[in-house]
């Protein structure tokens, strides 16, 4: 197979994944980071009935229209209403009632004077200024949303702000989609795992830490397969074992064309559709990307460190996102900013450069991570927020210009 551009590795994956349908009911309390499975629609008008805007006081508004501060209208304050209330007066005409932000209006009152345009003398007040209109300082019933609206679409991610329109909307338990499960394989004969004694020649396997930390953050259950070794019918085993749990598996290692890499064969031995298998990216070129028939996804990532995290970072994020039923575009959130320091590249591929996104003065920059680039130093990886992106054909971006950045 040939090597293919980044985007073309996007187009390809993105039309591989299927939105997960399965659903499962939680409260409200759990739905943080979920992903809506049902639109959300207002069961009540709101705000629910016409209420102040403002702490002041509620008047007719053709008994104030007409005066100023040299010759105030004088009303009697009938009635004090604060929030929480149903008032059961009505105001007739020459009187007001002193009335509290939320507060619901009584009958008669069409508008609010705020405090600071009033004077109050024993039992009236003076109306210093008069309202610029009608309805001046009330939340009108319905004026934000109306009983049957939709709130909340389908494959909307709640957050706060979701949250307060859920709990608004009195829903106290909500459907959304079921996590992805994503089985994580590390291969290769050189791992152990932290807690085992490091030996010469070997590598500790972080790479199995790095994808959980990167699925835990993207909202799905990661499945930990460990370490397999570059033995054909292990590593067979353990990717029957992970397409059999999970819809997607990601494993890192035996990717390249070193003697031990095993991984594409196997899985053409499994029946999988290989669709890529080399993208013109560095680091990341390859990278195995496979459909099962029962719909699961392979990654086969690269063993690099840093390579591996690149990948996740640009490609089975997006992946992810649509499998997880997130509605909307599926694209990298790229921006265009400063570059503090040279950026250089050999221009072949699209390269990926760590680093930094600053705020400085109120402008974003990006800083290079300190020390070698390589996708091996995964140690110089520490902090990185953010990655440059110098296309084919670039091969220096100098301090001072603009440079895309993917932010993450
Ligand atoms: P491979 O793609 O299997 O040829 O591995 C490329 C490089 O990545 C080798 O130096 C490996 O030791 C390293 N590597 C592979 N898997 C991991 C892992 N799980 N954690 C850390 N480094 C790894
Ligand atoms: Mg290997």
């Amino acid at each position: 197979m040939t090597m293919i551009s980044v985007q073309e590795a996007q187009t390809i994956i993105l039309g591989l994944v299927a939105s997960l349908q399965g659903t499962e009911t939680i409260s409200l309390d759990e739905a943080t980071g979920r992903i809506l499975a049902q639109p959300v629609s207002s069961p009540v008008d709101f705000p629910y009935w016409d209420n102040s805007a403002m702490d002041g006081y509620g008047v007719r508004f053709a008994d104030v229209n007409q005066g100023d501060e040299y010759q105030p209208i004088t009303l009697k304050i009938v009635a004090e209403i604060p929030a929480g209330i149903k008032p059961s007066i009505s105001i007739q005409s020459g009187s007001a009632c002193r009335i509290f932000t939320g507060a619901m209006l009584p009958d008669g009152v069409d508008t609010i004077i705020m405090q600071e345009q009033t004077q109050q003398q024993g039992d009236n007040v003076l109306i210093l200024s008069p309202p610029k209109y009608c309805g001046q300082f009330v939340r009108k019933k319905g004026n934000f949303y109306q009983a049957g609206d939709i709130l909340l679409s389908s494959g909307t991610k709640i957050n706060e702000p979701e949250i307060a329109i859920l709990a608004t909307a009195q829903c106290p338990s909500i459907t959304v989609y079921r996590r992805p499960r994503v089985a994580i394989l590390s291969t290769g004969n050189e791992l152990i795992t932290p807690t085992e004694k490091l030996q010469p020649g070997q590598i500790i396997d972080s790479n199995q830490y790095a994808l959980k930390a990167f699925i835990i953050k993207n909202g799905g259950i990661p499945i930990s397969l460990g370490i397999v070794r570059d033995d054909p019918q292990l590593i067979k085993e353990k990717i029957i074992e992970g397409i059999n749990s999970a819809d997607f598996v990601l494993s890192t290692g035996g990717v390249s064309v070193g003697d031990y890499d095993y991984i594409d064969k196997i899985l053409a031995e499994l029946g999988a559709k290989i669709e890529v298998n080399s993208v013109a990216m560095k680091p990341g070129k390859p990278l195995t990307v496979a459909k099962f028939n029962n719909g699961c996804v392979y990654f086969g990532l690269p063993g690099n460190p840093v390579s591996a995290l690149v990948s996740c970072w640009r490609l089975v994020k997006l992946a992810l996102d649509k499998l997880s039923g997130i509605k909307g575009e599926y694209k990298p959130q790229l921006i265009t900013v400063k570059s503090d320091d040279d950026l250089s590249s050999q221009g072949q591929r699209e390269t990926y450069i760590w680093g930094q996104l600053k705020l400085i003065n109120g402008e974003y920059i990006f800083t290079l991570a300190q020390g070698s680039q390589n996708s091996a130093n995964l140690i110089n990886l520490g902090l990185t927020n953010a990655l440059a992106i110098l296309p084919i054909g670039v091969t220096t971006i100098k301090q001072g210009e603009m440079v895309k950045v993917l932010a993450l």
